[in-house]
């Protein structure tokens, strides 16, 4: 009988070890199910869906070039999964093993109607793999990279197969463009197309074009102007590459690539973390931030967190990163941390509500490396204690020499020079079409360690 290969967030033939064991054991029936019910209010975004549609698109062609084909179902997985098991006769389901809380269930879930074999591969080592001392799982990421380098290399990654055998018939598919993946109405997502090639060819050429700088990765991964980093997260969050694959190909590049290195352990540490704690995206570690802490809501609030959506607070490193997020589906990491950190403490505003917002818009949103740095940002984490420490955004933007960035991605400053672009207001050279700041820097930092106060009261 045919197996089935149930492909999720692993839309890739190379270093795919379901595909691996199902193509040994005789023809494949390759399926992707859009399950929107699994998840829940976890469902993806917007912009995670544009990804899916091309990631797909290229998933099936890869396949169809191998004699194979990639089935196209919508639903709950495991009824899916049940009713192309009774109409292929399949015996056997493999599929690569995920973490999000609601994975886990459904895995279950399919296990207790079909024979489910699941695999690794997504991550450096299995999460959940690497213990302390004592036999538990780490909280804290320093302990954990170092634990985890003692499990490196990874296995060497295998080759994607020259063919696959086809199934005597193949089951009922939908087509792709009914799902309605990709934005209508207003067609939000124009920018990406010049920024992005979804699939495991485009991962290819980015990891390429990637290993010609990784040694040179520490001086230039914070400078928002510059493509110092890989721009492999979206790549990496749907499986189209293996960490694995990026591991063998940029290891002895050199020069500073073990910072590098150690950013992809962050990814795998995130995963440690939701598993102690599967509500991570939604709930605070520390308690008492989600109880005690006077975070500002009404309309005030909803206002000014709509200025932060749009890029549009006063300050430029700030608006030049929700105005690239929301151009591109992507920010810098710096960047992610300035805006992160304004909206939290500058304007006083639940980082769920950040959190969200960065779920819907970039392609790379991950559940759980999107809810450990919002945490960690907030300090309301498992591992940091940051709340306290309030970063100043002009001193940041001026000090990872953000002006072409900030030219790039708010026009209205283009003729700006420095330093006046980083804080036109205090140069008296903010242009009409710019708005002035929405809440001054010393102001923003009193009414936060204010509020910090109260919780801490509280606790
Ligand atoms: P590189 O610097 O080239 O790093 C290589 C890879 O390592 C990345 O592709 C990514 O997979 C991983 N990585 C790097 N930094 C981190 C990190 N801090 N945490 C976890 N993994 C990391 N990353 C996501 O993949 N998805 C998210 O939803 C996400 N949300 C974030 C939210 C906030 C508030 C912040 C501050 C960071 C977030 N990050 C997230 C982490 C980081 O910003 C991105 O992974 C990184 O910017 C992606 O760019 P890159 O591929 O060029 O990274």
């Amino acid at each position: 009988p045919p197996t089935i290969l149930w492909f999720r967030r692993d839309l890739r033939l190379a270093d795919q070890a379901a595909l691996v064991a199902a193509a040994a054991s005789g023809p494949v029936i390759p399926v992707y199910i859009l399950d929107d019910e699994t998840p829940r209010h976890r469902a993806m975004g917007g912009a995670s869906r544009w990804w899916l549609h091309h990631s797909l698109a290229r998933l099936d062609e890869s396949l169809r070039a191998r004699g194979s084909r990639l089935i196209l179902r919508r639903g709950k997985c495991e009824d899916e999964l049940a009713k192309i098991a009774g109409e292929s006769g399949a015996g056997a389901v493999h599929c690569l093993r995920h973490y999000e809380p609601w994975w886990r269930n459904a895995e279950r879930a399919v296990a207790k109607r079909l024979d489910l074999i699941c695999h690794d591969g997504n991550y450096l080592a299995p999460p959940g793999s690497v213990k302390t001392g004592s036999g538990g799982l780490y909280k804290i990421y320093t302990p954990f990279w170092r634990a985890l380098r003692d499990h490196m290399p990874p296995p060497v990654p295998v080759d994607a197969p020259e063919g696959l055998d086809a199934p005597d018939r193949w089951p009922a598919s939908d087509r792709l463009d009914d799902w309605k993946l990709l934005p209508s109405r207003p067609n939000w997502a124009t920018g990406f197309e010049g920024e992005w090639t979804p699939g495991e060819t485009g991962a290819q050429v980015r990891l390429g074009a990637f290993a010609e700088i990784a040694a040179r990765y520490d001086e230039q991964r914070n400078l928002p102007a510059i493509e110092g980093s890989s721009r492999l997260s979206p790549h990496l969050h749907f499986g189209e590459i293996s960490p694995a694959a990026i591991w063998h190909a940029v290891a002895d590049a050199g020069g500073s690539v073990d910072v590098f290195l150690a950013e992809i352990g962050w990814r795998d540490y995130a995963q440690t973390v939701i598993l102690q704690y599967p509500d991570y995206g939604g709930r605070s570690a520390r308690e008492a931030f989600d109880t005690a802490l006077p975070w500002r809501s009404g309309k005030e609030a909803d206002a000014d967190f709509a200025a932060w959506q749009q890029g549009r607070t006063g300050y430029p490193i700030v608006d030049a990163g929700m105005r690239q997020l929301w151009a591109t589906g992507w920010m810098h990491n710096r960047v992610r941390m300035i805006a992160a950190s304004f909206l939290i403490k500058h304007l006083l505003i639940d980082w769920r509500r950040g959190e969200q917002w960065f779920w819907d818009t970039l392609v790379d949103a991950d559940y759980a490396s999107n809810a450990v740095n919002w945490q960690w940002v907030a300090g309301s984490g498992v591992d940091s204690n940051m709340f306290p420490r309030i970063m100043a955004p002009l001193t940041q933007s001026e000090k990872f020499d953000a002006a072409a960035y900030i030219r790039q991605w708010v026009p209205e400053l283009a003729d700006i020079g420095e330093p006046a672009i980083h804080d036109p207001d205090e140069f008296g050279r903010r242009p009409r079409s710019y708005p002035p700041k929405i809440i001054g820097h010393r102001e923003a930092r009193a009414r936060a360690l204010a509020a910090y106060d109260v919780m801490k009261a509280d606790d």
